[in-house]
């Protein structure tokens, strides 16, 4: 109730959520009861939990952002939004995105921009700002996002909370509208690691739905930590850590890249040994994640032909049909995605995009994998900056897109990483939160790790 709360007092300043549940308390009532009975409920039950609205729940609006999809309501629960159901989860709403998830501040959504909580007049990061300000605000728990090039951590760090992209294939992507199938992943926002490490246990798996998920063994993620002697002065020893040095370049925020090498040292005097080691293919993964991403989306985005989904132009002949429901239902930043993503894929231009773009990706890959057997995590800030203000960057698609330098690499390699707020620059009311972002190899979310750094 307390939550509840927070969210009626709080929402009319940070518009985080698209649409809140009418039927929290009844849900909440109805687990008290089987409590009371002494019946079984599930560890999430009870908590309430944001999911961002490119996740499909059967019993809610799930728009994606997009007018296209004003008043779709899906007829079945993606994956991840099950599990947590069946574990007594309660789904207090659905926050709001950029379209589609095409976007890093939220100002791309159709219906409205989410206010960064820690001050107003910023943006809260993107895609997922949503998730993240709902975290952040205390308005649920933890949050469901989605990250495709950095959605989830981005926003985690503009918020101040932790956020977590878990492996490509960890989790299903059942029931996620698809932006870039190859590099979308659910992804979870939490005030702790260990509340994030949870709710990722929740939701990970193989699903029969999804043949792309991975048929691997989901550790406890959260409880494993144990092993750990938080006591002990060096309790870190012989965690190798890797500080890749393009990410504290020149474009980078001194308040920031002094936050981070401070957070290495830190490490250091937890016992772990810091290198500063170099991905020379690093700044090669921008580019290469714009051509793949837009060529992805462009041709997922076919399916919204105002005939199967959502909302429909009035006119009779079937290529205006087409043509006016998604002239009228995309956005601005939606509509320049697939035409750059068409444009990568035709015909003549082919061979230098989309070709060359996949083959940046195996380079990049390769790059991590080869650092990842060097060390344990890989740490880079998660955002060049920390939250800049709403319209700042609206109407400069490029230094949009730059901003994401950080974090596309990852989603290329398909690696977990998470974000920890690691200390605060100026700026705001009393200073804007600063993430750090630290990746390990794939299917290692090294929690074990990550959740002792938290509470050390
Ligand atoms: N900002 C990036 C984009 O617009 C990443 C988005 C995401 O991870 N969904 O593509």
């Amino acid at each position: 109730e307390s939550y509840l709360t927070r969210l009626r007092l709080t929402e009319p300043h940070l518009k985080s959520f698209l649409h809140v549940s009418d039927a929290v308390s009844q849900q909440a009532h109805c687990l008290d009861g089987k409590i009371a009975r002494n019946e079984e409920v599930g560890p999430l039950a009870g908590v309430l939990v944001g999911v961002k609205d490119n996740i499909c729940t059967v019993d809610m609006p799930s728009t994606g952002g997009s007018r296209v999809l004003d008043g779709y309501r899906p007829p079945f629960d993606a994956t991840a939004v099950r599990k947590i159901k069946e574990l007594g989860g309660i789904v207090v709403g659905k926050t709001n995105l950029d379209e589609f998830g095409m976007g890093s501040t939220t100002e791309a959504s159709a219906f409205q921009v989410t206010a960064n909580p820690w001050d107003v007049s910023r943006v809260p990061g993107g895609s997922s700002g949503g998730s993240a300000a709902a975290v952040s605000a205390r308005q649920c728990v933890v949050s469901l996002g989605s990250d495709t090039g950095g959605s989830v951590r981005q926003p985690a760090s503009f918020c101040g909370v932790v956020g977590l992209k878990p492996t490509y294939g960890r989790v299903s992507r059942y029931g996620l509208m698809a932006y870039a199938s190859s590099l979308d992943v659910i992804g979870c926002f939490g005030s702790s690691v260990a509340d994030t490490g949870i709710l990722l246990r929740v939701i990970s798996g193989h699903d029969r739905l999804d043949a792309t998920s991975s048929k691997r063994e989901v550790p406890d993620f959260a409880s494993q930590f144990a092993s750990i002697n938080l006591l002990e002065s060096k309790p870190l020893k012989g965690l190798r850590v890797g500080l890749i040095r393009q990410t504290l370049d020149d474009g980078v925020d001194s308040g920031v890249v002094s936050l981070i090498r401070g957070a290495a040292s830190h490490l250091e005097e937890l016992g772990c040994s810091v290198t500063e080691i170099s991905l020379p293919s690093f700044s090669l993964g921008l580019p290469a994640y714009y051509v793949l991403a837009s060529s992805e989306s462009s041709s997922n985005l076919s399916r919204y032909d105002g005939v199967r989904y959502g909302n429909q132009a009035a006119v009779d002949e079937l290529n205006s049909l087409y043509g006016d429901s998604r002239a009228k239902g995309f956005g601005p930043e939606v509509k320049r995605r697939i035409l750059m993503g068409t444009y990568a894929l035709s015909a003549g231009y082919y061979d230098a995009y989309y070709k060359r773009a996949q083959q940046v990706r195996t380079l990049v890959r390769k790059s991590f994998k080869a650092a990842l057997d060097q060390n344990d995590i890989l740490v880079s800030p998660a955002a060049p900056s920390a939250a800049y203000k709403i319209g700042e960057k609206k109407d400069d698609p490029l230094a949009m897109y730059a901003g994401d330098i950080m974090t596309v690499n990852v989603n290329l390699a398909g690696l977990p990483a998470l974000v920890l707020p690691c200390g605060f620059v100026e700026g705001g009311v009393a200073g804007l939160p600063v993430g750090i972002q630290m990746i390990g190899a794939a299917f290692d979310e090294v929690l074990k790790i990550l959740i002792a750094i938290d509470i050390l």
